[in-house]
Formats: structure tokens, sequence, C-alpha cells
């Protein structure tokens, strides 16, 4: 893996929400961290919309995930990027991995492919059949170990032959893959820096591998905790997590400052949220994250 880091590039930062509904007091913390860490290093902060997955968005959720996001203060530059009308970049970048031979259609069934731990190349040996719909899959090199230091959780390393195996790029449905998407989009944007949840965290060798394929720098990454119910659940849309109410803005800034391990005086108790922000990009500190995996969310859930 290519030991290059981003120091040396002017900062550029994003927050890529799924609408795949509201935003809650989980994606907010996201938001809001992400936000103080490009600020604070005078960066760029972008919003890029993930609707990548028609069968899985909701109808008004990005436009309404942008109100949201304004109305907590949290201003990007520069215009928001939908995946959506990224299309033609995915499939030229596509295109690039096929003429390097560095990619393969693949017709496994979803039975095979369940029995398997990591993907164990059946595919890579025989030409499936082109006339039924087919995935395609990026080829590894042998004994592919990633490592990297990750902003909030320390070192990590995978082996992604063992892991994970030759992975999905392109779906059967004729779709891309997200974790195809969000690296072209990453290098397109010229992204520096990655700060968002820890369930993301075992993607990120993938994507990381990727960028060493375009023969691209990879960003560096930090991974925060995500915010549980009380059963221990991620919160989604899935889960019923609370939407965010606006018209408590300031105070759910006020709590994802505190569940960033800030704590913003009294004072600023009911401030406008650019106030509040502004506070945070002072004294924003990658070392008071809470190093845990999971927060529990313990306020009574904003609901509108
Ligand atoms: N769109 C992804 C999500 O909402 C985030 C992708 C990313 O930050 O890399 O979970």
């Amino acid at each position: 893996m290519s030991t290059l880091s981003s120091n040396s590039k002017p900062y550029i930062g994003r927050f890529a929400p799924s609408p795949t509904g509201e935003l809650h007091q989980g994606s907010l913390l996201t938001a809001v961290a992400s936000y103080l860490d490009a600020r604070q290093a005078d960066g760029q902060w972008l919003v890029r919309m993930e609707d990548l997955d028609p069968p899985r968005e909701q109808a008004g959720a990005a436009d309404s995930i942008l109100q949201t996001l304004e109305a907590h203060g949290l201003h990007w530059d520069q215009s928001v990027v939908y995946q959506s009308q990224r299309q033609q970049a995915y499939t030229e970048r596509l295109k690039q991995l096929q003429n390097k031979d560095l990619c393969y259609r693949c017709d496994c069934n979803r039975q095979r492919l369940k029995a398997l731990t990591a993907y164990d190349g059946k595919c890579r040996q025989h030409q499936p059949d082109l006339s039924r719909p087919t995935a395609t899959r990026v080829k590894l090199e042998p004994d592919c170990q990633i490592r990297f230091d990750d902003l909030f959780q320390g070192p990590q390393y995978q082996q992604l032959n063992q892991e994970v195996g030759d992975f999905v790029i392109h779906r059967k449905d004729g779709l891309f893959a997200y974790q195809f998407a969000v690296v072209v989009d990453d290098i397109d944007q010229g992204i520096t820096h990655i700060v968002r949840g820890i369930d993301l965290m075992s993607s990120t060798a993938r994507q990381r591998y990727l960028f060493r394929l375009f023969n691209a720098r990879a960003p560096i990454y930090g991974h925060l905790p995500v915010i549980v119910n009380e059963h221990g659940q991620k919160l989604s849309k899935q889960t019923f997590a609370a939407p965010l109410c606006n018209r408590r803005a300031s105070e759910n800034i006020w709590h994802s400052l505190e569940r960033l391990g800030l704590a913003p005086p009294l004072e600023l108790k009911g401030a406008d949220c650019e106030r509040l922000l502004d506070w945070g990009v002072q004294y924003w500190q990658r070392s008071k994250v809470p190093q845990a995996t999971q927060i529990i969310l313990i306020d009574s859930p904003a609901v509108n």
C-alpha cells in the first residue's frame, strides 16, 4: 500500500449522505465532525449526495437532508455532487480497469456466494454466459495486505484475499457498487480527508485498493463511533431513528459537540448553530473523540 500521505495538499473533506431517509443524530455527528475537522484545517467541506441505489432511496430525502444541513449551520463549499449524475465517470473508470485486465465478469448466484466467507475467484477461470446479467469483480493481487492509520481508531490492517476476495465493483442489477462509485468520486473531487462512521471501516481497505489501481493517492481516513439506540442498534431508517427537528437545531449541534468530546461553555447554550460551530472549529481536537466504537443515544430523540 502506498505510504504517501495527503498532508501536502490543501484539505478537502466531504460529507456523503445516502438519501435513504432523513438525517438523524447519528448522521449529524458525522456531518459535524467532518465539518469541524475541515474548517479547523482551513479546508473545504463538500457535500455529495450518494443517490446511487434508487430502490433504497426515499422521495424528497435528498432535498430534506440539504435543508437540514443548512438549518444546522452546516454550509458547504462548491455545488452538491449527485452520484446519479455521474454514471459516465463511473463507466469510463470501469473501462480503464477492463482495458488493463484488472477485473472480470462473474455470474455466481446468491446461494453460492452465501456459502463463502471470501469470494474464491471461481469466475476468474471461466467466462460466464454474457447473455445473462453478470457482476464485475476487481482482481485482487496475491497477498493483498492493506494498512492505514485511522485518525481516531489508530493502526488498521486487512488481508483482503482472506477476508473479502475479489470484490464487486459493478453489480448484476446494472448499478455501480458503492465501493467503486465512492472512490471515483473521492478521486475526482480531490478529497484529502474522509471522516465518517466506523460502520464503514470494513470498506476502507477495498477503497484504498481501488485508489491504488487508479494510481491515485488515498485520502486520510478517520472513523467515528456510531450512535446506537438503547438496543445497541445503529441509528438508521431501518431502526426507526427519529429525524432531526430543525427547530431544535442549536440543541442538536450542542449534543453533537458533546458527543465529540467537546464541552461548549454554558453561555453558548441556545446560541445560533453558526456560533456553536465556530466555537467547535476553535476547540476541535481529534484526540478528544471517544475511542469507543459506539455512543449510546441517551437524550430524548428530537422529533418533528
Ligand atoms: N453514503 C454513505 C452512507 O451514508 C457514506 C459513504 C462514505 O462516507 O464514504 O453511509
